[in-house]
């Protein structure tokens, strides 16, 4: 049998000779520095802590600070559930006075301890953020509209499809991000912060318009450790085609009605069936009329697979074809193509 030194107990277990009662007695267990800093990004606003940036509440940081500062005896265990802030309090912005009640375990025996330690904020600028207020960009994307005449309507709605895929990716990984758009004679220039988002960015937009793009590396220099180092540049030329629009394919007039990434539909407005278009094909398809600038032709009666219009160009009267099932309105779009009118449905 052993027994305490100190209080001369039996006891089974000893820590250095002594029972646990008396091992802990007038031991600390925790220990808190005076301060601690806490790094916070002015561009994002996240906190470092735990050797990594995190988005948090500024009083979540302040106390996640506090307690990963204090340092815990080897013998003790803490008890998570139990160890709590008891207060925060702010002596200025950027000064943070934390209470602490550690709940430990040493040896079965519970110990609570308070300690308190000082969280001084400190400005500084993440990585990304730096290299965003420092124009850092590794891969442009061109997108150029195909046709000389198209509206920059196709350049906005294209930027936009490109900003919201980089912001998807940003969501896990802050690395991504445009760095900054130029308009251009005949488009724009979308600056990225990493060759691989330029081109999966490429591919999203040549998927989404069923266009081509084109891939080419400029040599800009050496890395600190003397690797070359390129810059990528993604052009996308936007097809002049669009959902919509009347297109000329094959020789038969056409509403493109969908396009993807592995090519194209379209109904043939001479007896209304739809059909596949591949996408090496999609090149071929020439614009009629886009889909945006139809006109409207007023309906004077309807008859089964007919209808009577007024062309709106000449305000003759017209019978066009209409397929199975359709309810014309008082007007319907129609395209005028080698003197005969076409319903666009
Ligand atoms: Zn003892
Ligand atoms: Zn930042």
């Amino acid at each position: 049998m052993s027994f305490c030194v100190s209080c001369g107990k039996d006891c089974s277990e000893l820590l250095d000779g002594m029972c646990a009662e008396c091992w802990l007695d007038g031991r600390k267990i925790v220990t808190a520095p005076h301060h601690t800093d806490l790094k916070t990004c002015t561009g994002c606003g996240e906190f470092f802590l735990n050797d990594r940036w995190v988005r948090c509440t500024l009083l979540d940081a302040v106390q996640d600070a506090a307690f990963s500062s204090c340092g815990v005896i080897r013998e003790a265990e803490i008890d998570r559930k139990k160890t709590k802030t008891l207060s925060v309090e702010a002596q200025d912005p950027y000064v943070y006075e934390v209470a602490m009640e550690f709940a430990c375990l040493v040896r079965g025996i519970e110990v609570s301890e308070t300690v308190s330690t000082t969280v001084r904020i400190k400005n500084t600028v993440c990585k990304p953020c730096s290299r965003k207020l420092g124009n850092y960009y590794t891969s442009i994307l061109q997108i150029r509209s195909g046709s000389r005449n198209a509206s920059g309507d196709l350049i906005s709605e294209a930027l936009e499809v490109t900003e919201n895929f980089v912001g998807r990716q940003a969501e896990t990984n802050k690395q991504l991000f445009i760095t900054k758009t130029e308009e251009v004679p005949g488009g724009i220039d979308v600056y990225l912060s990493s060759i691989q988002l330029g081109r999966s960015a490429a591919k999203e937009l040549a998927d989404m318009y069923c266009a081509e793009f084109k891939e080419s590396p400029k040599l800009v220099g050496k890395t600190e450790d003397g690797q070359d180092m390129y810059r990528l540049t993604y052009l996308v030329r936007l097809p002049e085609y669009h959902t919509g629009d009347v297109v000329l394919f094959e020789n038969r007039l056409c509403k493109l009605v969908k396009v993807s990434g592995t090519g194209g539909r379209v109904l043939d407005l001479m007896n209304f069936r739809e059909r596949a278009v591949r996408r090496t094909e999609m090149p071929d398809l020439k614009v009629i009329e886009k889909g945006s600038e139809l006109k409207r032709a007023e309906v004077i009666s309807s008859s089964g697979s007919e209808i009577q219009v007024m062309n709106p160009v000449n305000y003759s009267v017209a019978d066009l074809r209409v397929p199975e099932g359709f309810v014309p309105g008082e007007s319907v779009c129609v395209t005028e193509w080698d003197d005969a009118l076409y319903l666009v449905p």
